[in-house]
């Protein structure tokens, strides 16, 4: 396992992590005072400053993009909603290239309005993953499936495991992979086993780091600071590792009762104290 006792390089901040507060400049200015290697950020926050000026800034400023999110959101009522949702995702595909980034975060859409038919949506999504490869290929943009939590498979995600998504990578094959976000699978019996499958085959683009925590406030909004719950992130780092991955720790906390709350330098320094004793 890499030491990150002394790192930061390896450190990425994903931006939603301080988006309460922060702009994109200044999220920027904190990676560089915090002396964080990694930045990943979010499209409407790269809209907001502007594409040409985000990518230079977050050059000028000497950092990776570990991903930017994020695409996806495939699955659409009618043939013309999909079709847009596509047209979407090509755009973000541009976006990751201007920026640098190391892969196109995936967060692949949950039920349209009125469905109740998961299938349907998973198909819409490989459907529309399958319109944008060649895009994705030619532009040398890994597309990176985040599984998210089954609790979100109607609204955010209607892939929701490991193994769910690696089916879909093994369907479409190169220029293709996973997002790993430890509080999204961190409970699945089978992922040490999806792990190192994804490892073989090169299919491990991310590493999404924050902690679970008891209680759960909010479904969505409640995430916390790695060390403060009760996920084996030494472990499943050293799964991520062993698998070959030596990317960045992406620290991604939506936290509207606690961390967005605090001044944005203090969550930073906290990032890098956890990222170095407890990732
Ligand atoms: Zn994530």
């Amino acid at each position: 396992m890499r030491d990150l006792s002394t790192d930061t390089s390896l450190l990425s901040l994903n931006t939603a992590t301080v988006k309460q507060q922060w702009n994109l400049e200044q999220m920027i200015d904190g990676c560089v005072r915090h002396r964080i290697g990694a930045i990943s950020p979010w499209r409407d926050q790269v809209e907001a400053c502007g594409l040409g000026e985000a990518a230079a800034r977050i050059r000028d400023a000497g950092l990776r993009v570990s991903g930017l999110c994020r695409g996806g959101m495939f699955p659409a009522a009618d043939a013309a909603g999909l079709q847009a949702n596509i047209d979407d995702n090509r755009r973000a595909i541009d976006e990751a290239v201007t920026l640098g980034a190391e892969c196109l975060v995936l967060v692949v859409g949950g039920l349209p309005e009125g469905s109740r038919d998961i299938a349907r949506a998973r198909e819409q999504v490989f459907d529309g993953m399958s319109a944008i490869l060649e895009h994705a290929r030619s532009n040398q943009m890994p597309l990176a499936i985040e599984p998210l939590h089954p609790m979100y498979a109607a609204e955010r995600a209607c892939v929701n495991t490991m193994q769910q998504a690696l089916d879909i990578c093994d369907r479409l094959g190169d220029g293709t992979g996973v997002a790993l976000d430890v509080y999204h699978v961190w409970w699945d019996p089978d992922l040490e086993a999806q792990i190192a499958r994804a490892g073989q085959q090169g299919q491990l683009l991310a590493y999404h780091v924050c902690d679970w925590l008891i209680p759960t406030r909010d479904l969505l909004l409640d995430r916390g600071m790695m060390g403060d719950g009760v996920i084996e992130l030494k472990k499943i780092r050293g799964w991520v590792e062993a698998a070959g991955y030596d990317g960045c720790c992406e620290v991604e906390i939506f936290s509207s009762l606690d961390w967005w709350k605090k001044d944005p330098d203090d969550v930073l320094a906290t990032c890098v104290e956890r990222h170095q004793n407890v990732v």
